[in-house]
C-alpha cells in the first residue's frame, strides 16, 4: 500500500484488518511514530490460515515441480537484491540498526531463499537396496500450513530463516513479524506477490503476540510452528501448539560464553569480542554477553577491549560512519537500563559505558567486572550492549563457568591451540561453537540451542526433517 502503512498480505492482496484496527510503528532514533501497521485480530488470523490452507490443499504450490518452485523462489531473491536499499532502509528506520548492517542482513536474507530453493531441489531422498531383495526409499513431502513467528532484532533475516525452508519444501506459510518491526517483512510479502507466488503461499499477518500470534499457534489447521523469540514466549508457543500436536521448532534466548585463552591472537579476539556483544547494539541472541579471559592476558586484553568499545562510532543509523546506535524500542531500552542500573547494587563495577542519559534510547557499549555469579545481569539475558567479564585460570574452570547457565545457544573460544580448540568445543554446552570467529553461518549445518535456548534444529537437512513429512516406501521387486 505505502511506506507508512503496512497491511496484512492475505491471499496475495494487501489488506487492512477486518475491524480496521491499526497500531503505531516507531523510529527509535527519532522516537517518533513514522508508520502504522494493521492490528491483526483473531478474524484476520482466521482468514490468513484459511488462505494458506486452501493454497496448500488446492493450489499449485505443493504440486508444482521442484524446479519451478525453485525458480519462483530465486525470482523473489532477485527482487530482494534489487530492492536492497528499500528493505535495509525499512529495518534501519524501524529498529535503529546501522544501514550498512541492514544491507548485510538483506544480502543474507536473499541467500536464505536461494539456499533452500536449491536444497529442496537437490536433497530429495535416499534409496536403499535391501539384502532381502526389496528396495526402500525415503520421500520428503510437504506438511501443510506453517505458522512462523519472528522477533524484532533482525526483522527481515530472522523471518527469512523460517519462511525460506518452509515454502521451499512445498508448504504454505503465514509469517507474523514482531509488532515492533512489521515493515520489511510486509515489503517481503509484497515482493512475493510481484515474483509471481500463487496467492496464499506466503501470507503476512501483522499484529501483537496476542491475539495475532496466539491465534496462529493454537489453530489446528496449522501443521508446524516455527518460532524465534524469548524463552518465556517460546514456552507459551509450545503449550499452545501442543493442543493440536503441531511440532514446534523454537529458537530462543541466549547468554553466550566467549572464552579467550592466553594463547589467543589478541587482535582477532578483541575484534570479535567487540562484534559479539556490540554489533546490533547487543540485540543478538548469539551475543557474547559473558566474556571469560585467562589470567595471563587479562590486563592487556581488557585495555584493548575497552579502547575498542569506546572507539565505536555512535550515532544516527543512516550516518555511514555509525557502527552503534540506539536500542529498538522504549520498552526494550527500559529493560536494559534496569539491568545496568542494578549492577553496582549487586557488587559489580562498570568499567566503561552505561546509560547514555541524553534522552536517547541509548545504552553505551558497557563492560562490567567483578559481578557475582548470581547477579541478574550475569545470569539473565539482557539482550543489549552489556558485557560481563570474568577472569579464569584453567581450562576446566572456564568450561564449568561457561556451561553454568540455563541457556545453551552458542559459545566462542579464542586460542591458537588446535587440540584445545577441539577439546573445549566438544565440552561446551551450546548449539554452535565459534573458534576464533563469530556470526559465521553455513546453512547446511544445524542451528539451534540447548536448554532454555530452544527446541530442535534448523538448517539444511534439519530443516527438511522439520518442514516435511518423511515417509519410507518399501518395494518388493
Ligand atoms: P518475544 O518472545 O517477545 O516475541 C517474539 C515474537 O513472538 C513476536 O512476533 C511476538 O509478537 C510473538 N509473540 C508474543 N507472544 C506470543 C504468544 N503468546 N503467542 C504467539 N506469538 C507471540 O521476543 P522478542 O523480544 O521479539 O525477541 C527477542 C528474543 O528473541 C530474545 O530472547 C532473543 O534471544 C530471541 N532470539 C532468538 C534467536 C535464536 O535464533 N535463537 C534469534 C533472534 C532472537
Amino acid at each position: 500500500m505505502s511506506d507508512t502503512f503496512f497491511g496484512h498480505i492475505i491471499d496475495g492482496v494487501e489488506v487492512e484488518s477486518l475491524d480496521g484496527g491499526r497500531f503505531d510503528v516507531y523510529n527509535p532514533w527519532t522516537q517518533e511514530v513514522w508508520a502504522q501497521a494493521a492490528e491483526g485480530g483473531e478474524a484476520d488470523a482466521d482468514r490468513a490460515i484459511a488462505s494458506a490452507r486452501t493454497a496448500f490443499d488446492e493450489g499449485p504450490w505443493p504440486r508444482m515441480g521442484r524446479v519451478e518452485r525453485a525458480r519462483l523462489i530465486h525470482r523473489l531473491a532477485d527482487l530482494m537484491e534489487e530492492r536492497t536499499d528499500e528493505l535495509a532502509t525499512l529495518d534501519s528506520t524501524n529498529m535503529g540498526k546501522p544501514l550498512a548492517q541492514a544491507k548485510h542482513d538483506v544480502a543474507r536474507s536473499a541467500d536464505n531463499f536461494r539456499f533452500f530453493a536449491d536444497h529442496q531441489r537437490d536433497h530429495v531422498g535416499s534409496v536403499f537396496p535391501m539384502d532381502s531383495g526389496h528396495h526402500t526409499y525415503s520421500e520428503f513431502g510437504p506438511v501443510g500450513v506453517v505458522a512462523a513467528i519472528s522477533p524484532w532484532n533482525f526483522p527481515l533475516m530472522m523471518a527469512t530463516w523460517k519462511i525460506a525452508p518452509a515454502i521451499a519444501w512445498g508448504n504454505t506459510c503465514i509469517i507474523k513479524p514482531s509488532e515492533d518491526t512489521p515493515a520489511s517483512v510486509t515489503l517481503l510479502g509484497r515482493l512475493a506477490v510481484e515474483a509471481g507466488f500463487p496467492p496464499g503461499v506466503l501470507n503476512v499477518l501483522n499484529g501483537h503476540g496476542a491475539p495475532a500470534g496466539a491465534a496462529l499457534t493454537g489453530d489446528d489447521r496449522v501443521d508446524r510452528v516455527t518460532f524465534t523469540g524469548s524463552s518465556t514466549t517460546g514456552k507459551a508457543v509450545m503449550a499452545s501448539a501442543s493442543s493440536h500436536l503441531a511440532p514446534v521448532s523454537l529458537e530462543l534466548g541466549g547468554k553466550g560464553a566467549n572464552v579467550v585463552f592466553d594463547d589467543a591472537d589478541l587482535d582477532n579476539a578483541v575484534h570479535w569480542a567487540v562484534e559479539a556483544i556490540f554489533r546490533n547494539s547487543g540485540q543478538i541472541c548469539l551475543a557474547g554477553s559473558r566474556l571469560f579471559v585467562q589470567d595471563g592476558i587479562y590486563d592487556e586484553f581488557m585495555e584493548r577491549f575497552q579502547a575498542a568499545a569506546e572507539a565505536l562510532p555512535i550515532g544516527d543509523p543512516f550516518d555511514p560512519e555509525t557502527k552503534f546506535s540506539v536500542l529498538a524500542s522504549k520498552r526494550h531500552y527500559d529493560k536494559v537500563v534496569g539491568y545496568v542500573e542494578g549492577v553496582e547494587a549487586t557488587g559489580g563495577t562498570i568499567r566503561t559505558g552505561g546509560v547514555d542519559g541524553e534522552g536517547r534510547w541509548l545504552v553505551r557499549p558497557t563492560i562490567i567486572e567483578d559481578l557475582p555469579l548470581d547477579a541478574p545481569a550475569y545470569r539473565e539475558e539482557i539482550f543489549g550492549p552489556v558485557c560481563v567479564v570474568n577472569r579464569f585460570s584453567t581450562e576446566d574452570e572456564v568450561v564449568h563457568l561457561a556451561n553454568d547457565t540455563r541457556y545453551g545457544l552458542n559459545a566462542m573460544l579464542f586460542t591458537e591451540g588446535l587440540s584445545r580448540a577441539h577439546r573445549v568445543s566438544s565440552r561446551l554446552k551450546a548449539g554452535t561453537v565459534w573458534v576464533n570467529c563469530f556470526f559465521i553461518r553455513d546453512l547446511r549445518t544445524p542451528f539451534g540451542g540447548v536448554g532454555d535456548s530452544g527446541v530442535g534444529r534448523e538448517g539444511g537437512d534439519f530443516s527438511r526433517e522439520f518442514f516435511t513429512e518423511p515417509k519410507a516406501v518399501v518395494m518388493q521387486i
